[in-house]
């Protein structure tokens, strides 16, 4: 039987659990017995309420997220807390700031209008391929905090060790959240744009030590202040209901598939199979250099701007979507994140052989 669903390799939005999906058409129009859907109840109902402590109960669970951090749904992207943090946290100071991708380059760039921004490291001149090592980072005395991007999802770079610093850490982790097992103690503020690994787009998870609220400079508007969305929970206005609804279904399946080690298990299943076909491609070749690998974001390209526009038309129409690469890096992506099964990886492959033989 042909599969109803396609195999969606998108950067984000991108697929989610068929789980949630279907829970979420179940409970479409009468939510738990209210005779509404969640979309029509009140943010301030104890119904919606209950969806929120839940969402965020379960992901302090799998992120063993201490009491020291605080957990807050908050909207804008995650393009909104590169203003956001700086606001927050470098008092017009200075901030050193690792550029590795497009994203760490854009939240520089903001971060640069409230304060000083150190270049700690920047990998342009490679075009990204890899991250930089510990040796290489350079630190600012009295920097505010350092910041870096856990996955670059434009060029296929991941981070694979925590940099040691002196001044907090501030991670963006809007690609590779709940794929890996991370220390949040050892951070001071983390946040992801939900719409890659928990829920659809119009929510920004934000995990901030709460030591670290309070600080923002005088003109920070109250939308994008912690101290302020701590204090109210996040609900000084409306929140994105609908897409904290999705990532409380979504948690469930994380919860049910085993939590945060079982998705870091598949994402190494997923990873390794790609990218051990990719080395002995004669046509593909990866963009990333080993031991810079991202396990969510992979890419590679044939060398041929023709030949790529063929493979990605031709998978396709094998139900192997969204492999485009994003338009700074061209060749191909396949994003592969937690809810891509390993089965997905498996037919993506196996057209790739299929292909090579015709064009290599
Ligand atoms: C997608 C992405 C962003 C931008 O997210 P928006 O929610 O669209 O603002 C930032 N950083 C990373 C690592 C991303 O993958």
């Amino acid at each position: 039987m042909e599969r109803e669903r396609v195999y969606n390799f998108a950067a984000g939005p991108s697929t989610m659990p068929e789980s949630a999906l279907k829970t979420a058409a179940a409970e479409l129009l009468n939510f738990r017995g209210s005779g509404m859907s969640v979309m029509e109840i009140s943010h301030r109902s104890a119904l919606f309420q209950e969806v929120f402590d839940s969402a965020s109960e379960k992901l302090r669970k799998l992120m063993q997220v201490p009491d020291s951090h605080e957990i807050l749904f908050l909207q804008g992207g995650a393009t909104t807390q590169f203003a956001a943090i700086p606001m927050n946290l470098m008092e017009g100071g200075i901030a050193d700031y690792a550029i590795t991708g497009n994203f760490s380059a854009k939240a520089a760039e903001e971060a640069g209008k409230y304060g000083a921004v150190h270049i700690a490291a920047n990998t342009k001149s490679g075009g990204h391929d890899r991250i930089p090592a510990q040796e290489e980072l350079s630190f600012t005395d009295g920097a505010k905090y350092f910041y870096y991007c856990a996955n670059n999802t434009v060029y296929g770079t991941e981070w694979q060790y925590v940099p040691e610093t002196a001044c907090p850490l501030v991670c963006d982790m809007s690609s590779d959240i709940l794929s890996r097992e991370v220390d949040v103690s050892r951070y001071g503020l983390i946040y992801a744009g939900a719409q890659k690994n928990m829920a659809p787009a119009g929510l920004t998870v934000v995990i901030v030590d709460k030591a670290l609220a309070g600080r923002e400079l005088p003109c920070t508007p109250k939308m994008l202040s912690y101290r302020t969305m701590i204090e109210s929970r996040s609900m000084l206005n409306t929140p994105p209901c609908w897409c904290i609804y999705m990532l409380d279904l979504t948690l469930d399946w994380v919860l049910k598939e085993g939590g945060v080690p079982a998705m870091d298990a598949r994402r190494r299943e997923r990873a390794a199979m790609l990218y051990d076909y990719l080395d002995n491609s004669r046509l593909f070749k990866t963009h990333a250099l080993p031991g810079s690998r991202s396990f969510m974001n992979v890419t590679f390209r044939t060398g041929s701007d023709e030949t790529d526009a063929a493979f990605i038309k031709g998978a396709a129409e094998h139900g192997l979507v969204n492999l485009k690469g994003h338009k700074l890096a061209g060749g191909m992506r396949a994003s592969i994140y937690n809810a891509m099964p390993v089965e997905g990886v498996r037919a993506l492959i196996a057209y790739m052989k299929e292909f090579e033989v015709e064009h290599a």
